[in-house]
Protein backbone atom coordinates (compact mmCIF):
# COMPACT_ATOMS: atom_id res chain seq x y z
CA UNK A 1 0.00 0.00 0.00
CA UNK A 2 1.27 2.90 -0.92
CA UNK A 3 0.73 6.03 1.94
CA UNK A 4 0.28 9.54 1.46
CA UNK A 5 2.69 10.96 2.78
CA UNK A 6 6.27 10.19 3.23
CA UNK A 7 6.98 8.72 6.05
CA UNK A 8 8.62 10.61 9.02
CA UNK A 9 11.10 7.90 10.61
CA UNK A 10 11.10 7.74 14.55
CA UNK A 11 13.80 9.86 16.14
CA UNK A 12 16.02 8.09 17.99
CA UNK A 13 16.02 7.95 21.89
CA UNK A 14 19.11 10.74 22.81
CA UNK A 15 21.38 9.43 25.31
CA UNK A 16 21.13 11.47 28.74
CA UNK A 17 23.96 13.37 28.97
CA UNK A 18 26.52 11.73 31.44
CA UNK A 19 27.51 13.76 34.23
CA UNK A 20 31.26 14.18 34.28
CA UNK A 21 32.76 13.09 37.54
CA UNK A 22 33.60 15.59 40.46
CA UNK A 23 37.01 16.81 40.06
CA UNK A 24 39.53 17.02 42.95
CA UNK A 25 38.68 20.83 43.20
CA UNK A 26 34.96 19.57 43.19
CA UNK A 27 35.19 17.24 46.03
CA UNK A 28 37.43 19.49 48.06
CA UNK A 29 34.38 22.23 47.86
CA UNK A 30 31.56 19.61 48.41
CA UNK A 31 33.26 17.91 51.26
CA UNK A 32 33.85 21.48 52.94
CA UNK A 33 30.30 22.17 52.45
CA UNK A 34 29.53 18.79 54.59
CA UNK A 35 31.85 19.40 56.89
CA UNK A 36 30.45 23.12 57.65
CA UNK A 37 27.22 21.64 57.81
CA UNK A 38 27.42 19.17 59.91
CA UNK A 39 29.52 20.95 62.69
CA UNK A 40 27.28 23.82 62.61
CA UNK A 41 25.77 24.43 65.95
CA UNK A 42 22.17 23.17 65.11
CA UNK A 43 23.95 20.25 63.86
CA UNK A 44 25.23 19.61 67.09
CA UNK A 45 22.52 20.57 68.85
CA UNK A 46 22.57 18.52 72.26
CA UNK A 47 19.21 19.18 73.51
CA UNK A 48 16.15 18.74 71.50
CA UNK A 49 14.48 21.44 70.34
CA UNK A 50 11.10 22.99 68.86
CA UNK A 51 11.56 21.84 65.40
CA UNK A 52 11.68 18.47 66.72
CA UNK A 53 9.34 18.04 69.13
CA UNK A 54 6.43 17.26 67.10
CA UNK A 55 7.72 14.38 65.06
CA UNK A 56 5.36 11.84 64.41
CA UNK A 57 7.38 9.04 64.75
CA UNK A 58 7.68 8.23 69.13
CA UNK A 59 11.21 6.72 68.27
CA UNK A 60 13.19 9.24 66.45
CA UNK A 61 12.13 11.66 69.66
CA UNK A 62 14.04 8.60 71.72
CA UNK A 63 16.89 8.91 69.85
CA UNK A 64 17.35 11.86 70.39
CA UNK A 65 16.78 11.96 73.84
CA UNK A 66 18.86 9.41 74.51
CA UNK A 67 21.92 11.35 72.57
CA UNK A 68 22.47 8.30 69.77
CA UNK A 69 24.70 9.67 67.55
CA UNK A 70 23.15 9.92 64.23
CA UNK A 71 24.34 7.93 61.37
CA UNK A 72 22.10 9.40 58.52
CA UNK A 73 23.91 12.74 57.19
CA UNK A 74 21.49 12.86 54.10
CA UNK A 75 22.50 15.04 51.42
CA UNK A 76 22.58 19.19 52.89
CA UNK A 77 21.50 20.98 49.67
CA UNK A 78 18.23 21.52 50.84
CA UNK A 79 19.41 22.65 54.37
CA UNK A 80 21.84 25.15 52.80
CA UNK A 81 18.50 26.36 50.65
CA UNK A 82 16.63 26.84 53.80
CA UNK A 83 19.48 28.38 55.65
CA UNK A 84 20.05 31.05 52.83
CA UNK A 85 16.37 31.53 52.66
CA UNK A 86 16.50 32.65 56.15
CA UNK A 87 19.39 34.59 56.13
CA UNK A 88 18.18 36.27 53.24
CA UNK A 89 14.85 37.31 54.59
CA UNK A 90 16.48 38.21 58.15
CA UNK A 91 18.52 41.07 56.74
CA UNK A 92 15.45 42.49 54.69
CA UNK A 93 13.80 42.63 57.67
CA UNK A 94 16.35 44.34 60.07
CA UNK A 95 16.91 46.63 57.41
CA UNK A 96 13.21 47.47 56.72
CA UNK A 97 13.27 48.02 60.48
CA UNK A 98 15.63 50.55 60.21
CA UNK A 99 15.82 50.45 64.29
CA UNK A 100 12.11 50.99 64.71
CA UNK A 101 11.68 48.20 67.06
CA UNK A 102 8.60 46.65 64.74
CA UNK A 103 10.88 43.87 63.60
CA UNK A 104 12.42 40.99 65.86
CA UNK A 105 14.18 38.45 64.00
CA UNK A 106 15.48 35.22 65.35
CA UNK A 107 14.45 35.50 68.90
CA UNK A 108 15.30 32.44 71.08
CA UNK A 109 12.54 31.39 72.64
CA UNK A 110 12.17 28.58 75.96
CA UNK A 111 9.04 27.07 76.40
CA UNK A 112 8.73 24.22 78.85
CA UNK A 113 12.78 23.37 78.73
CA UNK A 114 12.18 23.43 74.77
CA UNK A 115 14.18 25.72 73.39
CA UNK A 116 13.75 27.19 69.74
CA UNK A 117 14.72 30.66 67.99
CA UNK A 118 11.36 32.43 66.20
CA UNK A 119 12.38 33.99 62.92
CA UNK A 120 10.31 36.74 63.06
CA UNK A 121 7.73 38.66 65.51
CA UNK A 122 6.21 41.57 64.13
CA UNK A 123 5.68 43.88 66.72
CA UNK A 124 3.02 46.35 65.26
CA UNK A 125 1.19 43.31 64.22
CA UNK A 126 1.79 40.98 67.02
CA UNK A 127 2.17 38.31 64.80
CA UNK A 128 5.03 35.76 65.02
CA UNK A 129 6.05 34.62 61.62
CA UNK A 130 7.71 30.89 60.65
CA UNK A 131 9.77 30.91 57.16
CA UNK A 132 9.22 27.23 55.38
CA UNK A 133 10.84 26.74 52.12
CA UNK A 134 9.54 23.78 50.25
CA UNK A 135 9.02 22.06 46.86
CA UNK A 136 6.11 22.95 44.58
CA UNK A 137 4.51 19.97 45.11
CA UNK A 138 4.74 19.96 49.16
CA UNK A 139 2.98 23.49 49.03
CA UNK A 140 0.48 21.88 46.67
CA UNK A 141 -0.27 19.16 49.69
CA UNK A 142 0.33 21.64 52.32
CA UNK A 143 -2.49 23.91 50.87
CA UNK A 144 -4.69 20.97 50.54
CA UNK A 145 -4.14 19.29 54.06
CA UNK A 146 -2.36 22.02 55.82
CA UNK A 147 0.86 22.41 57.89
CA UNK A 148 1.85 19.12 59.73
CA UNK A 149 1.46 18.58 63.01
CA UNK A 150 4.99 19.03 63.82
CA UNK A 151 5.16 22.51 62.14
CA UNK A 152 2.20 23.42 64.42
CA UNK A 153 3.75 22.25 67.18
CA UNK A 154 7.08 24.46 66.39
CA UNK A 155 5.15 27.06 65.90
CA UNK A 156 2.97 26.79 68.77
CA UNK A 157 6.17 26.15 71.32
CA UNK A 158 7.62 29.25 70.00
CA UNK A 159 4.59 31.65 70.57
CA UNK A 160 4.11 30.06 73.87
CA UNK A 161 7.94 31.15 74.93
CA UNK A 162 7.72 34.33 73.48
CA UNK A 163 3.97 35.00 75.05
CA UNK A 164 6.11 33.61 78.79
CA UNK A 165 8.69 36.49 77.80
CA UNK A 166 6.27 39.09 77.77
CA UNK A 167 5.90 39.61 74.19
CA UNK A 168 2.01 40.78 73.33
CA UNK A 169 1.51 37.40 70.45
CA UNK A 170 -2.12 37.38 69.02
CA UNK A 171 -1.43 35.91 65.30
CA UNK A 172 0.59 33.11 63.97
CA UNK A 173 1.75 32.83 60.69
CA UNK A 174 3.39 29.82 58.99
CA UNK A 175 5.05 30.88 55.45
CA UNK A 176 5.16 28.35 52.82
CA UNK A 177 7.39 29.59 49.76
CA UNK A 178 8.54 27.45 47.04
CA UNK A 179 12.07 27.15 45.98
CA UNK A 180 11.37 25.88 42.75
CA UNK A 181 8.79 28.71 41.93
CA UNK A 182 7.79 32.36 42.48
CA UNK A 183 7.09 34.48 45.22
CA UNK A 184 3.89 34.97 44.01
CA UNK A 185 3.33 31.11 45.20
CA UNK A 186 4.28 31.64 48.85
CA UNK A 187 0.72 30.89 50.94
CA UNK A 188 0.62 31.94 54.31
CA UNK A 189 -1.16 29.16 57.48
CA UNK A 190 -2.46 31.44 59.93
CA UNK A 191 -3.83 30.54 63.33
CA UNK A 192 -3.93 31.72 67.14
CA UNK A 193 -1.72 31.06 70.03
CA UNK A 194 -2.92 27.92 71.75
CA UNK A 195 -0.56 26.11 73.95
CA UNK A 196 -2.58 22.91 73.89
CA UNK A 197 -0.90 21.19 70.68
CA UNK A 198 2.30 22.70 71.87
CA UNK A 199 1.52 21.12 75.50
CA UNK A 200 0.33 17.61 74.37
CA UNK A 201 3.39 17.38 72.27
CA UNK A 202 6.14 17.78 75.41
CA UNK A 203 3.77 15.74 77.70
CA UNK A 204 4.65 12.75 74.95
CA UNK A 205 8.29 13.87 74.71
CA UNK A 206 8.38 13.82 78.97
CA UNK A 207 6.54 10.28 78.50
CA UNK A 208 9.27 9.23 76.44
CA UNK A 209 12.37 10.01 79.03
CA UNK A 210 14.63 7.17 80.02
CA UNK A 211 13.46 4.66 77.69
CA UNK A 212 15.54 2.57 74.91
CA UNK A 213 14.63 3.86 71.43
CA UNK A 214 14.41 -0.13 70.76
CA UNK A 215 11.61 -0.49 73.11
CA UNK A 216 9.98 2.77 71.82
CA UNK A 217 7.44 2.20 68.56
CA UNK A 218 8.53 3.39 65.04
CA UNK A 219 6.18 5.51 62.61
CA UNK A 220 7.65 4.98 59.70
CA UNK A 221 6.78 7.64 56.78
CA UNK A 222 8.12 9.46 54.06
CA UNK A 223 10.17 11.73 56.18
CA UNK A 224 12.78 8.50 57.03
CA UNK A 225 15.08 9.37 54.56
CA UNK A 226 15.33 12.74 56.32
CA UNK A 227 15.80 10.93 60.09
CA UNK A 228 19.20 11.39 61.39
CA UNK A 229 18.93 7.46 62.61
CA UNK A 230 17.79 6.20 59.67
CA UNK A 231 19.91 2.79 58.27
CA UNK A 232 18.22 0.49 56.35
CA UNK A 233 20.55 -2.36 57.19
CA UNK A 234 20.11 -2.01 60.75
CA UNK A 235 19.55 -4.88 63.07
CA UNK A 236 20.55 -2.69 66.55
CA UNK A 237 17.69 -0.63 66.92
CA UNK A 238 19.16 1.16 69.91
CA UNK A 239 21.59 2.28 67.54
CA UNK A 240 19.72 3.30 64.22
CA UNK A 241 16.81 2.04 62.57
CA UNK A 242 15.54 0.67 59.26
CA UNK A 243 12.15 2.65 59.24
CA UNK A 244 9.50 0.86 56.86
CA UNK A 245 12.59 -1.42 55.00
CA UNK A 246 12.06 -4.13 57.60
CA UNK A 247 10.13 -5.69 59.63
CA UNK A 248 9.65 -5.14 63.46
CA UNK A 249 11.78 -8.14 65.67
CA UNK A 250 9.71 -10.17 67.40
CA UNK A 251 10.37 -8.84 71.13
S1 LIG B 1 13.88 5.82 60.41
FE1 LIG B 1 11.73 6.40 60.34
S2 LIG B 1 10.67 4.93 61.66
FE2 LIG B 1 12.84 4.86 62.17
S3 LIG B 1 13.16 6.29 63.86
FE3 LIG B 1 13.58 7.42 61.98
S4 LIG B 1 11.60 8.37 61.45
FE4 LIG B 1 11.17 6.72 62.92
Amino acid sequence: MTLPFEPVPAEPAKPKPERPPLSALGMLITSNIELGVITSRRSLQATIGASEVGYPCARRLAYRLTATPGCNLGDPMRLLIGTGVHLALEEIHHRLDRSAGRFLTEIPTVYRDIPGQADLLDTYLHTVIDWKTCSKDRLAKYTKDGPPANYRVQLQIYAAGLIEAGFDVQQLGMVFMPYDGALSSTWVWETKPDPTEADAAIDRLDSLRGKAPADVPATPDRLCGYCAHYNPASTDFNRACPGNTRKEPVQ
